[in-house]
């Protein structure tokens, strides 16, 4: 499939993950977004991905009744599962919901995991996540930080689409215990709901940062606390050290083994 061409005219696809790997560093976003370098992606999460189908076909149950799911109620949350015939494909990754955001011209889409609807008639954004994790989830620490923005996208995702959008949003946590004597086929989960007041306001600001980002002529700055770039680095200037001056960036078959400072021999 042809890549969109984004220093076109025509409004250009940008999923809450790349405005988020713009946060995290310009420099990859700019090369994944304006000229196809993505970063190596790793193996699929399959069981992270089975915890959320099921958890999807556990509180859809609850969807088709209007009932609360029991972890609702047992939290005190006065909301039932949000029925509406577009939700399978606001949960689609490929589809998402979507809104255009006319100052950057960004066609802005992400995929939420469940919705909630209180008496009010506001919408909850809600997130499920799987963990394995010793002692009580928290939402702090980076990649936490990085889960309230995910959240707040979907709100602001959901404002412009005419919802209304309660600030309170929720992770459904499960947790596995790994502290059981043995394995026996099957992982035991804790069951908690974390709330989350969102603050959308910086998304606006975020997307036009990121319209100015894709347009640039020089590469924006790494994140200096990349591991990835530090490594990167590490092994150009020990590849430029390295090679010998003859071959100036041809590599050959001639090219003589490099011998190990103990003597041993490998090779690069
Ligand atoms: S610092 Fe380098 S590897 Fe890391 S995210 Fe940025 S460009 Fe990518």
């Amino acid at each position: 499939m042809q890549r969109p061409d984004p220093l076109s005219s025509q409004p250009f696809p940008l999923s809450r993950t790349k405005l988020e790997l713009f946060l995290r560093c310009p420099r990859c976003f700019f090369l994944d977004r304006r000229f196809g370098i993505a970063p190596p992606s790793g193996p699929p999460f399959t069981l992270n991905s089975a915890v959320d189908a099921l958890l999807k076909k556990e509180f859809d149950a609850f969807r088709i009744r209007g009932e609360p799911h029991p972890l609702m109620k047992n939290c005190s949350i006065d909301a039932v599962p949000f029925r509406h015939p577009s939700i399978e494909e606001w949960r689609n990754v490929r589809r998402g919901i979507r809104a255009l955001h006319e100052d950057s011209n960004f066609l802005f889409f992400g995929a939420i995991d469940d919705l909630w609807i209180n008496p009010e008639g506001s919408l909850h954004i809600v997130d499920y996540k799987a963990t394995s994790f010793d002692g009580e989830v928290l939402l702090e620490g980076p990649w936490k930080d990085g889960y309230k923005r995910q959240l707040e996208m979907y709100q602001w995702l959901f404002r412009k689409n005419g919802f209304a959008v309660s600030p309170i949003g929720y992770f459904v946590y499960v947790n596995a215990d790994r502290n059981r004597a043995s394995f026996e086929g099957s992982l035991h989960f804790t069951m908690s709901i974390l709330p989350h007041r969102g603050d959308d306001s910086w998304v606006d600001d975020a997307l036009r940062e990121t319209r100015l980002c894709l347009e640039r002529e020089q590469l924006p700055l790494a994140n200096s606390e990349c591991e990835v770039c530090a490594y990167r680095k590490a092994a150009n200037d020990t590849e430029l050290m390295m090679r010998p001056s003859s071959l100036n960036g041809v590599v050959s078959r001639s090219q003589p083994r490099l011998t190990k400072p103990n003597g041993g021999e490998g090779g690069i």
